[in-house]
């Protein structure tokens, strides 16, 4: 490897945006290179002078220590946080919105479980352990906790979070903790127990289960990363960006240029990694490129004054039997300031996916229109006429942890090894939130900083 390190990143979103601000940090020269015309990837937030919204991720859990303490690097004040309410979550089922249960009692009570698994949940802690590593969360669930937990808690979640299907999604990829449990405790009962007896260091009370964002959008946040990186650090708008292997190290071309680097991180998303790393193909590791990806749709809906139902919670999730046209709505203006004036709404509604793909080739006026029935059905509204109505179609969008990750992540460590100096992430693996990604970030950066030269 070249003497000196010098990094080279492809990817400007919040992984590679991470990656670099803790290089810099620990003076490493870096260059982050990325095809788009704006730094921070699908994290973008938008303003008119009424409101604020996302077009992209809206919010994040602080569910990793390194989310915090990127916070608390470039600026505490930058961080804010949702108010408790973010912990009422609405479920649609027959005709109405329920809160998800929070406490034993409203467990028992909630009409969204059969009475069979609300017993069943006593039995959880002696069901036995799965066989099967590799099985889906339908499976798992089914298992663990039963069908109406399934339909009604778990799918909803998993259209929430992936745009995906429990049918397709691998607890051991997608939800490790969730799988953790069970592997080391035999059952999520007494392994959520025996955790929350276990002592935490100050860095593990970090990782909280807090709703965040930036103030003023989230594009605040990727604004004080580049500014802290320095522009001079980032090129945009590249045509494209190929990696070839040299002696000692790694030769990049962006448009007319080459430049050599001792390493080379790469932040994009899989599906996107053939197009710089060719040179894995010709060494047999194709399955690194092979991912699923689901499509989304994100309507911003804005409104100067409310009058539907309260919006006393995060959003509304619609579980797949329920056969609704949207796969739910985020009371943002709830969570966070600004968004929205005193008195009004901001919503990120959220369609397609798994579910439908075809809903990203409708017209905005047929989208609108199935929006608006949505909305008035299931938020009360009788007038619908928001004074904002955004929609982005991101295509291929959210990656799902699914059948294709054992093999793609033995592909990335089979490439690291062959290749010193070369460092696949992205959110291709080890998670799609926002947490997830800092942490990446973070400990890619940190790698490079610890080798000896
Ligand atoms: C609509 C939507 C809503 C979401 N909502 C949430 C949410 O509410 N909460 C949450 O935690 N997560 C959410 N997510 C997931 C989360 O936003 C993403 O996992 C995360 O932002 C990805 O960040 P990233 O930097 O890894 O990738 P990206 O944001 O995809 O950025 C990658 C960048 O790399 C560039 N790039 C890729 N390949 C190449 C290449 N070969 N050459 C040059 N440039 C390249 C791309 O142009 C892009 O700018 C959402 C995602 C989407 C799409």
């Amino acid at each position: 490897m070249m003497s000196e390190k010098c990094v080279a990143i492809i990817g400007a979103g919040i992984t590679g945006l991470t990656t670099g601000y803790y290089l810099k940090r620990n003076n490493i020269p870096f260059r982050i290179f990325d095809t788009a015309s704006l730094p921070g990837g699908v994290m973008q937030s938008k303003k008119n002078e009424t409101f604020v919204w996302e077009t992209g991720p809206s919010t994040g859990t602080l569910g990793k220590p390194e989310a915090m303490e990127l916070f608390e690097d470039l600026d505490l004040s930058l961080l804010e946080t949702a108010p408790s309410l973010a912990g009422n979550r609405y479920i649609w089922k027959g005709k109405k919105l329920h809160a998800l249960p929070s406490s034993p009692i409203s467990g028992l009570t909630t009409p969204l479980f059969s009475w069979k698994d609300k017993f069943g949940i006593l039995f959880e802690p002696i069901r036995p352990k799965g066989k099967d590593p590799e099985e889906t969360l339908t499976s798992f669930v089914k298992r663990r906790l039963g069908t109406s937990i399934l339909e009604y808690a778990v799918d909803p979640f998993v259209s929430g979070v992936y745009a995906g299907s429990p049918d397709t999604i691998i607890p051991k990829y997608a939800l490790p903790k969730l799988y953790a449990l069970e592997e080391n405790y035999g059952s999520f009962i007494r392994g959520s127990i025996k955790k929350m007896k276990e002592p935490k260091t100050p860095r593990d009370k970090k990782a909280t289960k807090k709703v965040f964002s930036a103030k003023g959008g989230f594009s605040c946040l990727i604004e004080k990363l580049t500014q802290e990186i320095g522009m001079e650090n980032i090129s945009l708008g590249l045509e494209k960006c190929k990696v070839r292997l040299d002696e000692n190290g790694y030769i990049v071309s962006a448009n007319e240029l080459e430049n050599k680097f001792s390493h080379v991180v790469f932040c994009g998303s899989a599906r996107r990694l053939e197009e710089s790393f060719s040179f894995l193909a010709e060494e047999g590791l194709q399955d690194a490129f092979q991912i699923t990806y689901t499509s989304v749709m994100e309507v911003a809906v804005g409104f100067k004054n409310w009058k539907g139902r309260p919006l006393d919670g995060f959003g509304a999730l619609m579980p797949s039997k329920e056969k609704r046209k949207i796969l739910g709505i985020l009371f943002l203006s709830s969570l966070f300031s600004g968004r929205a004036p005193k008195g009004g709404a901001m919503l990120s509604v959220f369609m397609g996916g798994i579910r439908h793909p075809e809903y990203l080739k409708l017209s905005d006026a047929e989208v609108f229109e199935m929006v608006k029935k949505e909305i008035q059905e299931t938020l009360c509204v009788t007038d619908f006429s928001p004074e904002l109505f955004e929609i982005t179609r991101h295509e291929m969008a959210i990656p799902q942890y699914d059948k294709t990750t054992p093999a793609r992540m033995a592909a990335f460590a089979k490439a690291e090894s062959m290749h010193p100096g070369l460092i696949l992430g992205g959110n291709g693996i080890g998670g799609i939130g926002m947490a997830d990604r800092i942490r990446q970030g973070k400990e890619m950066a940190l790698r490079i900083v610890g080798e000896n030269s």
